[in-house]
């Protein structure tokens, strides 16, 4: 290991560095060959290294992507050692590297955070079997000779500048846009990086003992967020819970540890190796079970490494110019870098990761979720253009690409100030027709945009944030001061409170709510809140308490039934007269809301008139029930849309119904941000559009510039009598009605 570390710290042409390392290991471990091969572009394997095999093979000898024991290795990033390596049926014989004479086979991944970047093998003449110990070096080996290799991939984009900038390891990266915008900047990963000058420990003892007192903290932290969150555990989450508790206190994986410590590693390192490796096969496993167990223990490998590193290990943000870039990330996590300045985001999960996208919209920071492999194609200092604009990251953008991104920022700018112009005006229609436009917001930094858009109150606020951002349940008091800070801020303009709408895509990571099969169809929002009264109730509570003896407008979401309404407004009810018993002051107004958010709701309208006050149409849920397409799985989540004759029909015969009952009708889901889809909802009725910040302006703009009862006429006979290109052709009537819509 120590002549090792010596190749490692010289500078020195990489692939004469190689020929060094296959030297010294086939010396080292008694071998006759040892060879490094590289994984290329295009998934082959290519021998660049070796000692005993003929030297001319080097750079021709390639093996298929699962060709041979190479491949073998490669394809399953596990180690394999065989005694008679000709005789094992993955064996692929390739005589011009003279290898006949050779039995004993001993391949291990070279591992990278992305995954198997090459494959490190010895081989012996006689039949033999490599002891663990043996395995265990190479592993090290390999996971410390990684760097250098991955160089050559690095080497071998440089040399093609075009591809550095657009090639497979650079170019586009297409994903979902979280918060529309765009952003520039300097990559900076999230999970922790460990340095190659770290890799090795300068006194064995003392590092053994810092990993030991790493995995001391790291299991009293893990222990210690079971006790405090315990008691807000039902049985099942408690298991799961309990299973990660295990997981920490497992000794295969300290074993597995203080050994890559004893064979030369420095504590950060081993651990990097062990996640390494647990990356590597979950990009392998196709169980559901065993990739969560993996996902897990990365997520221990990742917190062991922040207890070692300390705050060393934290991503350096500079505020001039850093893009975060995460596989996931939880919405406290974006806050907190938030803090320090970011220029864009970029995720890799699309699913677990939506409240940290609405955090980032929150926050007006351009931002890209579910883009796959993101995380092993960009590298920590990487140049990144976030264009949440058109869902696309560009890595290591040329002078083309990074041209047409300033003057895409410049066109921004300039929409930007006509939107600003309008801040002061009403969203009144060519005929006279003025809708409110409201803001969806979540947490008190959303309201700093409230005036800056120009918006007329708050159409919805998500108050599942406050307990989604928190490492614990928020008390009565701090409920109270949130919802009174949102009051304030808001200075007399209405404001809609949202009860808390948990489950689904929102779960919570201190009450570790079931994992469902369908979670969007499952235990959530008010039907977890009606199970959970305490929390219910205690929100409910502050809410009041909130309004004082101002006016208080509440809705509930995700209601399917009038009996879910009911029991709901009863509680709220109770609230109220035990917050007057206590305090002797009620809200002097108290409007109770209910979101359209599942189809069964639309039928019972007619039996609510009279009990509601108000309906909000939260197409985000509603159109995935609709079309029964999840909104979390990216390959069916864009496959229908709101501008669709069958939704639009819906829609309009709700509209039709709430005018019967009495009922005043919204809409607070995504949809409502394009100003095709507001003209819509504003033929039909609807009064208030409520949406983000940012579409606040596009979406006035267009209204102020259509003649809405034409549109109305011309909309109704295009539901009658649709063609094909049913988008295009709404479009076409509200142009032909004045719309002005840029880019339409
Ligand atoms: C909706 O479903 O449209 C909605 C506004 O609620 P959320 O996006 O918070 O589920
Ligand atoms: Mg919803």
């Amino acid at each position: 290991m120590n002549s090792l570390r010596q190749v490692m710290a010289e500078d020195g042409e990489t692939r004469s560095r190689l020929d060094q390392v296959v030297h010294l290991i086939a010396s080292t471990m008694v071998a006759d060959v040892c060879s490094i091969y590289h994984r290329e572009a295009d998934g082959t394997l290519l021998l660049i290294a070796t000692e005993g095999l003929k030297p001319e093979a080097v750079n021709k000898t390639r093996m298929g992507s699962t060709e041979g024991l190479v491949g073998y290795v490669a394809r399953t990033a596990e180690p394999i050692a065989i005694e008679d390596a000709p005789r094992h049926p993955a064996f692929s014989y390739r005589p011009e590297t003279g290898e006949d004479p050779f039995h004993a086979f001993l391949g291990v991944p070279i591992l990278r955070t992305g995954g198997v970047i090459g494959v490190l093998v010895v081989q012996n003449r006689t039949e033999r079997s490599y002891r663990d110990e043996e395995v265990e070096t190479l592993q090290t080996i390999a996971m410390v000779l990684a760097e250098i290799v991955h160089r050559i991939s690095e080497d071998q984009l440089s040399a093609q500048p075009d591809r550095r900038a657009r090639g497979q390891n650079g170019g586009n990266l297409r994903g979902r846009i979280f918060c529309e915008g765009l952003g520039y900047g300097r990559a900076v990963l999230h999970d922790p990086v460990v340095p190659a000058a770290r890799f090795f420990a300068a006194d064995q003892k003392e590092e053994a003992l810092r990993l030991e007192q790493g995995l001391k903290d790291l299991r009293a932290s893990i222990d210690r967020m079971m006790l405090i969150d315990g008691a807000a555990l039902g049985e099942d989450p408690r298991d799961v819970m309990e299973a990660y508790r295990l997981l920490a206190h497992d000794t295969s994986w300290a074993e597995k540890l203080q050994e890559g410590v004893r064979s030369g590693l420095s504590a950060e390192a081993s651990v990097d190796r062990a996640r390494r490796e647990h990356r590597a096969k979950m990009q392998a496993a196709r169980d559901p079970y065993l990739r969560e167990r993996l996902h897990d223990l990365e997520d221990l490998d990742n917190r062991l490494l922040r207890i070692l590193g300390g705050d060393e290990n934290k991503p350096q943000i500079t505020s001039e110019s850093s893009v975060l870039v995460a596989r996931r990330l939880g919405p406290a996590e974006l806050l907190e870098y938030a803090k320090l300045g970011l220029k864009g985001i970029l995720m890799e999960e699309a699913a677990a990761s939506s409240h940290a996208a609405i955090v980032a919209r929150a926050l007006s920071i351009p931002a890209i979720g579910g883009i796959e492999g993101l995380t092993t194609l960009i590298e920590q200092g990487d140049y990144v253009i976030v264009d949440a604009e058109q869902g696309q990251a560009h890595i290591r953008p040329d002078d083309a690409v990074y041209d047409a991104y300033k003057s895409r920022v410049a066109l921004r700018s300039e929409r930007q100030a006509i939107y600003a112009s309008l801040r002061g005006l009403p969203a009144e229609t060519k005929d006279g027709k003025t809708v409110s436009l409201m803001l969806n917001a979540g947490l008190d930094l959303d309201l700093d945009m409230m005036d800056q858009a120009g918006a007329d109150g708050v159409g919805l606020f998500r108050t599942e944030f406050q307990f989604l951002v928190s490492e614990t349940l928020p008390r009565l008091e701090d409920q109270i001061a949130l919802y009174r800070r949102v009051l304030d801020r808001a200075g007399g303009r209405p404001v809609i409170f949202r009860t808390l709408d948990l489950g689904g895509d929102k779960v919570l990571p201190i009450l570790n709510q079931l994992r469902e099969e369908n979670p969007a169809l499952g235990w959530r929002s008010i039907r977890f809140a009606l199970d959970h009264k305490g929390l219910f109730r205690r929100q409910l509570r502050a809410l009041v308490r909130a309004a004082g003896e101002g006016a208080l407008t509440v809705m509930f979401p995700m209601v399917t039934t009038p009996e879910e309404f009911r029991e709901a407004r009863a509680l709220l009810e109770e609230e109220v007269v035990w917050t007057l018993k206590r305090t002797g002051r009620k809200p002097s107004k108290l409007e109770i809301g209910v979101m359209l958010e599942t189809p069964a709701l639309a039928f019972a309208l007619p039996d609510l008139a009279g009990e509601v006050d108000f309906l909000s149409v939260g197409t985000n849920d509603l159109l995935q029930f609709f079309f029964a397409a999840d909104r979390m799985t990216p390959s069916v989540s864009d496959r229908y849309a709101l501008i669709s004759p069958s939704a639009l029909r819906f829609l309009r015969m709700v509209a039709e119904t709430c005018q019967t009952a009495g009922i005043r009708l919204s809409v607070c889901g995504e949809a409502t941000a394009t100003p095709l889809a507001a003209f819509c909802f504003a033929a039909f009725g609807y009064t208030s559009l409520s949406m983000s910040a940012s579409s606040i302006g596009p979406v006035k703009q267009a209204l102020r510039s259509i003649d809405l009862a034409g549109f109305r006429r011309g909309l109704d006979q295009a539901l009658n009598e649709p063609n094909g290109a049913f988008r295009n052709q709404v479009l076409r009537i509200a142009l032909e009605h004045g719309a002005d819509i840029p880019d339409a």
